[in-house]
């Protein structure tokens, strides 16, 4: 049977004690116990159904990891207080002093930090490399490997990871293939694809209302209890507990967000190939032409379509800027980082997003200085929007089909 995430989360039978078809909200931060010995018991992991600190389980948290875990066909996920508290803990779980990573070039600026410039204090080294080229990837990988580490489609670049081939070569080697899922969610699924760990920034298209900021974990019961073991998890020990309040807003909009999805990736294909048409150089997975078309096509769950992202490159800065600026007056969105709104959102990724990456590897792995990400929105008028956006690329000066010819 064909894997459906968004059947997987209407299938949950998640309310409260008192059949609150929204479960209730734990608004406390310890639990007691009419029995020491219980205590003892949940300290250990050793009793069932028992919450001992929000820090390291709260009732409200475990009903939106439980529907993060539906949606990837885990055993299990762990909720952060960001996707950036996802990232690290995952990797710092796995990783000790004197291991090393492979990562995708292309990543979001902050893991690229945190790869480049943190992990190197505790003496945990990352070799970047361009993710597309399996035996690139291959050759960087040293008895210390410990993780792969890739996005499904990369910030900005809008790459596509083969997660079935990374997951093979991950495993032939002994290593956890760790994928940052945050573009795609419900349109591929990493962990039914090989991957060992899938982490989110629920920020993003998950929660799809730009009024919180929160991650997840979702990986197999072992992982997840590791994270929260209470003598060494990193989740547990750095402690980036999501607050309760907005676990169960971001679970409320979970439920919705197969038919955003859909909305998401209907308007950027029709922005993509009009914009193809008019001559405006475009990078778009859903296009025949982009280079990981048949990867993504191969890993994509049914109906979502190829996501709400894409990119059209202005050549520089200064046109960028300009093109932005104008995009905002005719009201086609904001000039905002972030993504996965229900407006449209839209910033010049090497002076934002991607500032953290240095500009040789910019260059190294083809970022234009204007490059502007569109994370498309729910617009109802997507040929409305359509027209707006040509009329600013006219009035930046951008040279039309016509013009070119
Ligand atoms: N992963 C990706 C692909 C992102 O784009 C971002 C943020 O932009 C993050 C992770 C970090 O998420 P957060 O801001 O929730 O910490």
């Amino acid at each position: 049977m064909t894997f459906d995430p968004a059947n997987n989360i209407q299938d949950l039978l998640q309310f409260g004690e008192f059949g609150d078809v929204n479960p209730s909200i734990t608004d406390s931060a310890t639990y007691t116990f009419m029995q020491a010995g219980t205590m003892l018991e949940t300290f250990q992991g050793e009793a069932e159904g028992c919450f001992l600190y929000s820090r390291h389980w709260n009732p409200t948290n475990k009903y939106l990891s439980d529907a993060m875990a539906a949606m990837e066909g885990t055993e299990a996920a762990w909720v952060t207080a960001s996707g950036m508290a996802a990232i690290s803990n995952a990797i710092m779980q796995i990783c000790k002093s004197g291991d090393h990573i492979v990562s995708s070039m292309t990543t979001y600026g902050g893991t690229y930090a945190l790869l480049a410039n943190f992990l190197p204090k505790f003496n945990i080294r990352t070799s970047f490399v361009n993710i597309c080229d399996i035996e690139a990837v291959e050759k960087e990988i040293t008895p210390q490997t410990r993780v792969i580490y890739t996005e499904t489609v990369t910030n900005p670049m809008l790459q596509i990871s083969d997660i079935p081939a990374l997951a093979r070569l991950a495993h032939k080697y002994g290593i956890k293939l760790v994928v940052d899922n945050t573009f795609t969610p419900m349109i591929v699924s990493p962990s039914r694809l090989g991957a060992d760990i899938t982490v989110y920034s629920l920020t993003k298209f998950v929660n799809g209302k730009n009024d919180c900021v929160a991650g997840a974990i979702c990986s197999d019961v072992g992982f997840v209890s590791s994270l929260i073991d209470v003598n060494n998890g990193t989740s547990m020990l750095l402690g980036p507990v999501l607050d309760p309040l907005r676990s169960a807003q971001i679970l409320k909009n979970l439920h919705t967000l197969h038919i955003r999805m859909k909305q998401h990736s209907h308007n950027a294909m029709y922005l993509a190939r009009h914009l193809r048409e008019a001559g405006v150089p475009v990078i778009y997975p859903g296009l025949e032409e982009h280079p990981g078309f048949e990867t993504l096509k191969k890993m994509m769950n049914p109906d979502f379509g190829f996501g709400g992202m894409l990119a059209i490159d202005m050549k520089t800065t200064e046109m960028a800027n300009a093109f932005m600026e104008k995009l905002e007056l005719s009201g086609v969105g904001y000039l905002a980082v972030s993504l996965g709104y229900f407006k449209t959102l839209f910033s010049c990724s090497g002076k934002s997003t991607s500032s953290e990456v240095p500009e040789t590897m910019q260059k190294e792995m083809g970022m234009s200085e204007g490059l502007v990400r569109f994370s498309v929105g729910l617009d109802n008028d997507i040929k409305r929007t359509f027209e707006r956006i040509v009329s600013c690329l006219e009035e930046t000066g951008y040279p039309s089909k016509d013009q070119k010819s």
